[in-house]
């Protein structure tokens, strides 16, 4: 499929549209379609107005060489801080809290010249896979609107789906970005850890957070990833050295390339038969592309929610600690300190992150951390190990990227556990620290299906090769339906 960032690059070239123009047509999108979707919870029309201007004066001086993401408009994640915008994170707590910097990802794309629509909405704090635990109301599926967009990132995917913007920013603790992306039927990216900068994402868990772009193409993934990736020495976790490029690999095609299918990933309970099916199918087109396809066995898939869920906690337990009344958003007075402490956090935080915080803090207190902490730490590296080996006989793994389609608005509000198993097939990337990119490859009663692609760490390359590969295939013989 044709980049849709690509064709608007040369559709501003050619002067055939301005940037302004292309804001307007965001704007009057937004207007249109998102009362009803509500995938954003903040539009910035200002400063977003003076970016295209800008961008729109480099384009008339005819500047050579300017950037693939000039002039595009774009939403972020309201995880992700942008200097003089509100940050919510989704939150009641953030009340009132405008950062006043910019976080790297945000700083990169701005150096591309990039038009900053606005703020997209989410799980509180990115717990969630639905966006029904906002503390400002659901996003709904742009395919349907009784269903859920999928979640944490559910309204940076529903608003790429449903054409407000061309891409948007997403993160990915446990899924985020893919459980969405598969949800409304786009492209979404979870980088490898530490590929892309943390500095200025607002803490969920931070051994496993990362920032990745949501599109309408692999291509547009490739040229997002490229624009924000690389070491940041404000975050100490980013991977050292340049980043390699991987637009060459998009036209790279599959021949020859091993692909192993992890048989627990598609027999783990809950994944649907017409899921697991509509995947197979996708690894037969790839097949016939000249890959090898190959059964490959990763045993220990099956506890990797677990230990997502004690580490995950227990880092979220610490990182939001800093809420506390004094320092950012919501402060509710009290008589003594812990009172401000108390009141702030038991009316600022919604139920969700108060069951993570207990959690979390339970499974780090004295008496339980070796028993919990530690034992599921020792076991994500069992996990990581189970990964680099099956790395040694396949290049790349496949598997459906959630075990079924969009659900309804409510169906596992009240069951977490439930909730918590939407995550079964993508939170084993975050613990191994792995990269995953998720392609739409059909549908299952109308509602989209999403191909999940894992690369061996650093290796974002394969993934871009394999997904570009096999969406074109797909393009030139079923075409894509739109919501
Ligand atoms: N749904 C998972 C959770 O609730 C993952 C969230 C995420 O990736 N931010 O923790």
């Amino acid at each position: 499929m044709p980049s849709v960032i690509r064709d608007l690059h040369e559709r501003l070239l050619r002067r055939e549209t301005t940037a302004e123009g292309l804001l307007d047509q965001s704007l009057a999108a937004i207007r249109d379609k998102d009362e009803t979707l509500h995938s954003f919870l903040h539009v910035a029309e200002d400063t977003a107005r003076a970016a295209a201007r800008r961008a729109d004066e480099e384009f008339q001086a005819g500047r050579e060489e300017l950037p693939l993401l000039a002039g595009i408009p774009c939403a972020i994640k309201d995880m992700i801080c942008v200097a003089g915008l509100p940050a919510t994170a989704g939150s009641r707590v953030l009340d009132g809290f405008v950062p006043p910097y910019d976080a790297t990802v945000i700083e990169r794309l701005k150096d591309h010249d990039a038009v900053i629509v606005g703020k997209t909405n989410l799980d509180e704090f990115a717990m969630g896979s639905s966006t029904e635990h906002s503390a400002f109301g659901p996003t709904r599926n742009p395919y349907d609107e009784a269903l859920v967009p999928g979640g944490s990132s559910g309204g940076s995917a529903a608003a790429v789906a449903a054409n407000l913007v061309p891409y948007a920013l997403g993160t990915d603790t446990g899924g985020s970005i893919r459980q969405p992306a598969s949800f409304c039927g786009v492209v979404g990216l979870k980088p490898t850890y530490g590929r892309v900068s943390r500095y200025g994402m607002i803490a969920f868990a931070s051994s496993f957070d990362q920032a990745g772009p949501l599109t309408r193409t692999v291509e547009d993934a490739a040229i997002v990833y490229e624009a924000i990736a690389g070491e940041d020495p404000r975050d100490g976790t980013t991977l050292p050295g340049s980043v390699p490029s991987v637009r060459a690999a998009l036209e790279a095609g599959v021949q020859g390339l091993r692909l192993g299918v992890p048989e627990e990933y598609f027999a783990e309970e809950g994944v649907d038969p017409n899921v697991a099916r509509t995947v197979r199918h996708a690894l037969g087109v790839l097949a016939g592309l000249g890959a090898e396809v190959r059964e490959v066995s990763l045993p220990l898939t099956g506890v990797a929610l677990a230990v997502y869920y004690i580490l995950a906690t227990a880092e979220a337990s610490t990182n939001l600690a800093r809420y506390d009344g004094v320092r950012f958003g919501r402060r509710v007075p009290g008589r003594t300190l812990d009172d401000v402490y108390r009141r702030t956090r038991g009316t600022g935080f919604g139920a969700e992150v108060k069951r993570r915080i207990l959690l979390g803090t339970f499974a780090l207190s004295a008496g339980y951390a070796d028993q919990y902490y530690r034992k599921a730490a020792a076991v994500r590296q069992a996990i990581a190990r189970e990964y680099a080996q099956a790395f040694e006989t396949v290049d790349i793994l496949l598997s459906p990227a959630t075990p079924e389609v969009a659900f309804r608005i409510g169906e596992k509000l009240q069951d977490p556990l439930r909730m918590y198993a939407s995550d079964i097939l993508s939170v084993p990337m975050n613990v191994a620290g792995a990269p995953a990119l998720v392609v739409p490859c059909g549908s299952v009663d109308g509602l989209p299906v999403g191909l999940q692609i894992i690369a061996p760490l650093g290796r974002e390359d394969l993934l871009f090769r394999v997904g570009a590969a096999y969406e074109r295939r797909r393009s030139e013989t079923e075409g894509k339906k739109d919501p």
